[in-house]
């Protein structure tokens, strides 16, 4: 998964605009995937897109919204870790079929 926000998130966004990979959204938002558009993952704060997020892999050396965000809200997921090589895989994907 890569990187998640917690509920000490005050849907502020300023980690939306940071994201390379577009896969940080406002809450209630839909989301885009490939091209689809998909249902939101939360409705209460600001959300990040498990299938979007690289840890920043392919663009910088660490998560840019972590650095962004006013309320240390954006954590590593610790229950689901992934390689450099899948991060970079799943931007490679991203690349094909859009952000
Ligand atoms: S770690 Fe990078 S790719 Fe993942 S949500 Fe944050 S800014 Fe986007
Ligand atoms: S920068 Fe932090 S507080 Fe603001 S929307 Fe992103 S996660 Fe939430």
């Amino acid at each position: 998964m890569a990187v998640i926000i917690t509920e000490d998130c005050i849907s502020c966004n300023a980690c939306e605009a940071e994201c390379p990979n577009n896969a940080i959204y406002g809450a209630g938002e839909t989301y885009n995937y490939g091209g689809e558009e998909k249902d939101t993952l939360n409705d209460e704060h600001t959300y990040i897109v498990p299938e979007k997020c690289t840890e920043c892999v392919g663009f910088y050396d660490e998560p840019q919204c972590i650095a962004a965000c006013p309320t240390e809200a954006i954590i590593q997921d610790e229950n689901n870790q992934e390689t450099q090589e899948e991060l970079m895989a799943k931007k490679e994907k991203l690349d094909e079929i859009g952000r």
